[in-house]
């Protein structure tokens, strides 16, 4: 993960937000606006008014239709903004499912942690050799197991 000096400027504390702001070089960041200008109403109405101006413009003949019916050179142009696009969104893509992964590792800790402090509590304020964690069934001992902490789950020597 890569954090810039001014990371913790902008007042990003989670990691995932970290990476998102703190490490992105340009070319990251410019990924980042372009796709998420692709992905608005703003950008589908203003895309779509230009397509209009641009026919009705060439079927009355404004500057010498310029680009007369089939309009290849509409149609050039968007073969040419859906061949930048593809790989941009890919690469904001990628930056979305790296800063997911940290964001899930980052859960991940903060609920071991939150377990190891609940683990202390219980054997601070249960009796040795409690089953009440065992008691609560198999679904429990389950999620105990995957999570490396069998002990509680064990039941005690009589
Ligand atoms: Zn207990």
């Amino acid at each position: 993960m890569r954090a810039g000096p001014d990371a913790r400027a902008s007042g990003d504390r989670h990691p995932a937000n970290l990476l998102r702001h703190g490490g992105a070089t340009l070319g990251e960041r410019v990924a980042d606006r372009v796709t998420a200008s692709f992905g608005s109403w703003a950008f589908i109405l203003a895309q779509s008014a230009a397509i209009v101006v641009w026919i009705a413009a060439n079927v009355v003949g404004v500057l010498r239709a310029w680009d007369p019916y089939p309009f290849i050179l509409l149609n050039l142009l968007f073969s040419t903004q859906a061949a930048y696009a593809a790989p941009l969104i890919l690469l904001s893509q990628n930056r979305q499912a790296e800063r997911d992964r940290v964001k899930a590792e980052h859960d991940y800790a903060v609920n071991q942690l939150a377990l190891q402090f609940l683990l202390a509590w219980h054997d601070d304020t249960h009796p040795p050799g409690c089953t009440c964690v065992a008691d609560l069934g198999p679904e429990a001992e389950r999620l105990l197991a995957v999570t490396h902490l069998p002990a509680l789950v064990t039941t005690p020597p009589p």
